[in-house]
């Protein structure tokens, strides 16, 4: 290296007095000392690289700009609110399902001090999750619930409380990954259960199961395939026929329904979708599904079924390791009452987004094309049920489309906005879907679209 090199490093400021400097003042009040201190250590080790590619000595201003920029982007990928213009009604990224105003309502109350194992009759510790159990249980129709943080934890409860060291079945066919690190047979491990898999990929018959049960059996466990669709030479086994065999042999079936679709759906995109009340119906011993998927609610985890198979999960020690919020609980017992009081409680945006009338998600597309003038047009489009849920269900919807020579550009431009668009883009123009924009934020999408264009 040579002696100039060593004094343009030399002439770099040390991160302590940078961040003591007139410059950061205002970002050190707004951020607190330590991310600004993180920020600007970066900064001048970036200088530093740069220096040795043969780059001048930033100026001072010009660390602090770069730290100020790295600071912004810090803020950026903080939780924020969007609006989801994807079509995508429970998109994993955004959140899953939108919370109803009563939900959210009651979420803004149990954020301060909220009786949440306090019995406000007696005054002395109450349930934590006995209320909403409560109400789970009567809405499934089952002798007893209890709630989790989510799915995938009350599955996991479910398991170590009712399964650990012995043998659950589980047909070949079900064996899925929900995503992430989340593969059934390494829940099933990680629960302490042993997965005893049955036929083939394909196939699964009655005789599979039949054959292996034996003295450790524990479970016969049904997983719905909510993320994948199996076509032509299939067959599957009946929730029913699971029953009656777990009886001959008292095993209890437990079923995963992952979606959470509470009634039978006789109309609209619903109708294959397995519901909560069948498998009820078909006798099932629990069931277990999530919260933010079809119910509508908060991530959360529900178990529903027989009161001898719930108890000890309760008691379980990873109950507690599990336990749902009181924010999750507060809007979770939002999102049971409404369901409680109608069957097609509209007033939850994902029931709202799924039964919406394509012709008005096209009126609407209409006005908002007229509001934007040039170079917007009125489409048809294909929303999804997303969140994994329902694959290959297509809801026929509409949108806007925006003209452009960069639809990457304009994309990103709409996420720069307050608050973000979360658009499309397709056959290089940017889409705006309408079924997952609430009709209040029509107005609000016309001025941040104007607002993106420039
Ligand atoms: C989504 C899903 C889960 C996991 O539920 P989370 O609430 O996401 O933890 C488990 N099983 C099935 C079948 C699912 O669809």
């Amino acid at each position: 290296m040579t002696v100039d090199r060593h004094a343009q490093l030399a002439a770099l400021p040390q991160v302590d007095a940078l961040v003591r400097g007139e410059g950061l003042r205002p970002l050190v009040a707004r951020h607190g000392l330590p991310p600004v201190v993180a920020a600007a250590r970066a900064a001048v080790a970036e200088a530093r690289a740069a220096i040795l590619e043969g780059d001048a000595v930033p100026t001072a201003a010009q660390l602090d700009e770069a730290i100020r920029e790295t600071l912004e982007g810090r803020d950026r990928r903080r939780v924020a609110r969007v609006i989801n213009a994807t079509g995508v009604i429970l998109h994993t990224n955004l959140g899953r399902a939108p919370l109803s105003a009563d939900a959210r309502a009651a979420v803004a109350d149990a954020a301060g001090y909220a009786a949440v194992e306090y019995d406000l009759e007696t005054g002395s510790r109450g349930s934590r999750t006995g209320p909403v159990g409560d109400l789970a249980a009567e809405i499934c129709g089952t002798p007893d619930a209890t709630v989790v943080n989510n799915g995938a934890a009350a599955l996991v409860l479910v398991l170590a409380a009712l399964a650990s060291d012995r043998e659950v079945i589980v047909s070949r066919g079900e064996l899925v990954e929900i995503g992430g690190s989340y593969r059934l047979p390494d829940v099933m491990a990680a629960a302490g259960a042993r997965l005893v898999e049955v036929g083939t990929t394909n196939r699964t018959r009655l005789d599979d199961y039949r054959r292996a049960i034996g003295e450790e059996t524990a479970l016969l466990l049904k997983v719905h395939r909510s993320n994948f669709r199996m076509v032509g030479f299939t067959e599957d086994t009946s929730i029913a026929d699971l029953v009656a065999l777990g009886r001959e042999h008292a095993v209890p079936v437990v079923h995963d329904l992952g979606t959470g679709l509470l009634k039978r759906a006789d109309d609209g995109p619903l109708t294959d979708e397995p519901s909560v009340e069948a498998s009820v119906a078909s006798g099932s011993d629990l069931v277990v599904f999530s919260g933010d998927k079809l119910l509508g609610g908060p991530q959360a985890g529900i178990i529903a079924g027989r009161a001898d198979l719930i108890e000890p999960c309760r008691r379980h020690p990873l109950a507690r390791a599990v336990r749902i919020d009181k924010l999750q609980r507060a809007a979770l017992e939002a999102t049971l009452a409404a369901h409680a009081r109608s069957a097609r409680p509209l007033e939850l945006p994902t029931e709202a987004m799924l039964h919406a009338d394509p012709a008005r998600l096209e009126e609407r597309a209409r006005w908002m094309v007229d509001e934007l003038g040039d170079g917007a047009r009125p489409v048809p489009t294909v929303a999804v049920v997303g969140g994994g849920s329902m694959p290959g269900t297509e809801l026929p919807s509409h949108g806007v489309a925006l003209a452009t020579d960069d639809a990457g550009g304009l994309a990103r431009a709409l996420r720069d906005v307050d608050p973000p668009v979360i658009a499309r883009v397709q056959d290089g123009e940017v889409v705006l879907d309408l079924r997952t924009v609430p009709p209040s934020q029509d107005g609000d999408l016309v001025d941040l679209v104007l607002l993106a264009r420039g």
